[in-house]
C-alpha cells in the first residue's frame, strides 16, 4: 500500500509493474521539446498521459492541477512541481492550484487562518518567486475551505464511496477520525473541479505528483467513472516523479532540517548544506581515481540533474568524469554549492518582490 501520510523509500520499478503506473520513458520521444525532468527520467511514470501528449503538441486546452498543504516550510524538493507547472503553462495549459487548508486542519490541526497565512508567506511567495505568474487569467488559486463549488462537489461525490473503499485504498480503520476520512474526498473534488461548469466544463486534466499521492489519483479515477453518467467527467491523467533524496541520503523531509534545504534559508546556509551533503564518492582519492564515483548514489549529482544544470551535455560530462575518476568530489561539491548559492541569491530578491502579489491573490 502506498500511503500519502507516511514517508518510505520507494522501489519505482515495482510501482510501475504492480500498481498499473505506466513507464513514462516510452512517451518522452513523442513530446515536443520535453521538460528537463521528463528528459532525465525524474518523471518516471504516468497514467493516461498519452491523452495529454497530443494536446501539448497541438497547443490545445487542458488543465494542470496541483495542491499545496500549508503546514511547514517549502524545500528545494518542492521546486520540482513548480518547474513542471511552468513548463505546462508555457505549453498553453491552464493551472488549477488548491490550497489544502482543510487537509492541514485534518492532518495537522492547523486553523484555516493560520493555513492562509502560511500559504501566502511560504507557498505562494515561492511559487511566484520561482517564476509562475499566478495573476494570469489562466491560473485559478483557491482555498479549499472557501470554495463552495468544491465543497458541494465533495459532498456529492462522497455518495459514491464507502468505508470499505477508503479502508482498501488508505488503510483507514474504526479509529480514523471523520475529517481525516473526508479530506481525501476533498482532494478528489480538487482534481475534478476544473471540469465543472463553473470552471469551463469537461476537459483533460493532468496532475503531476510524487508517487505517494497515487492513492488520491486512483480514487479520483474510480469516482470520475462512477459519476460519468451524471457529470461526464473524464478520468484525470497523472505523472509521477522521483523524490529528491535528502542531504543525508534519506528522503528529504520538511520536518528534518538536516535532510532539506529550505527555500527561506540564506544563500550562505544553502551553500553550506550542499557542502555537507552525502556524495557517491569513494573512501580515498586514490580509490576514486581508480574506480570512479557513483553518481547514482550521490545527492550532489541529483541536485545538478534535478535543479541546477539546464544543459544535458554538461550533465553527461559530469557523469562521465565522475565515473571515470577524473572528477573529484571536493571540486564537484564546491562547484555545486556555488550554483546553489547563486540560485538562492536570485530567489531572495524575487521572494521580496513576490509578497505583495501573493497577498493580493487570496483577498
Ligand atoms: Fe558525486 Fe561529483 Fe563525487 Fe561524482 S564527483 S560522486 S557526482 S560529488
Amino acid at each position: 500500500m502506498i500511503n500519502p501520510w507516511a514517508s518510505s523509500s520507494v522501489d519505482y520499478d515495482k510501482l510501475v509493474n504492480q500498481f498499473g503506473i505506466k513507464d513514462f520513458s516510452e512517451l518522452v520521444g513523442q513530446i515536443e521539446d520535453p521538460a528537463r525532468l521528463m528528459r532525465r527520467g525524474v518523471i518516471f511514470g504516468h497514467r493516461d498521459f498519452d491523452k495529454i501528449v497530443p494536446l501539448i503538441n497541438g497547443k490545445k486546452d487542458f488543465t494542470v492541477m496541483t495542491g499545496m498543504m500549508p503546514s511547514g516550510q517549502m524545500h528545494i524538493g518542492h521546486k520540482m512541481v513548480i518547474d513542471q507547472l511552468k513548463w505546462y503553462f508555457k505549453k498553453g495549459a491552464s493551472l488549477s492550484l488548491s490550497i489544502a487548508d482543510m487537509e492541514s486542519y485534518a492532518a495537522r490541526g492547523i486553523s484555516f487562518e493560520k493555513a492562509k497565512e502560511i500559504a501566502i508567506k511560504e507557498y505562494l511567495v515561492n511559487y511566484i518567486a520561482l517564476g509562475l505568474d499566478l495573476t494570469d487569467d489562466k491560473v485559478n488559486v483557491y482555498l479549499q475551505s472557501q470554495n463552495k463549488t468544491l465543497n458541494d462537489l465533495t459532498f456529492k461525490l462522497s455518495k459514491r464511496v464507502n468505508f470499505n473503499n477508503m479502508h482498501a485504498i488508505y488503510g483507514f480503520n474504526e479509529s480514523t477520525n471523520i475529517a481525516h476520512l473526508y479530506v481525501p474526498l476533498v482532494q478528489v473534488a480538487d482534481i475534478l473541479l476544473p471540469q465543472t461548469e463553473e470552471y469551463g466544463g469537461l476537459k483533460q486534466v493532468v496532475v503531476p505528483v510524487g508517487v505517494d499521492q497515487d492513492p488520491h489519483l486512483r480514487l479520483t479515477r474510480d469516482i470520475a467513472t462512477k459519476m460519468n453518467e451524471e457529470y461526464g467527467f473524464l478520468a484525470p491523467a497523472s505523472t509521477y516523479h522521483r523524490f529528491l533524496t535528502g542531504l543525508t541520503g534519506d528522503k528529504m523531509s520538511s520536518s528534518k532540517p538536516n535532510t532539506a534545504i529550505y527555500l527561506n534559508e540564506t544563500p550562505k546556509q544553502a551553500e553550506k548544506k550542499v557542502k555537507s551533503s552525502k556524495t557517491g564518492g569513494r573512501e580515498t582519492l586514490d580509490e576514486q581515481k581508480e574506480l570512479g564515483g557513483c553518481p547514482d548514489k550521490c545527492v550532489i549529482y541529483e541536485m545538478l540533474v534535478y535543479h541546477l544544470v539546464d544543459d544535458d551535455s554538461e550533465i553527461e560530462k559530469i557523469r562521465e568524469e565522475c565515473m571515470d575518476g577524473t572528477l573529484m568530489c571536493g571540486h564537484c561539491k564546491v562547484h555545486t554549492a556555488e550554483l546553489m548559492k547563486d540560485f538562492f541569491e536570485d530567489l531572495k530578491v524575487k521572494q521580496e518582490e513576490s509578497l505583495e502579489i501573493a497577498e493580493s491573490l487570496l483577498d
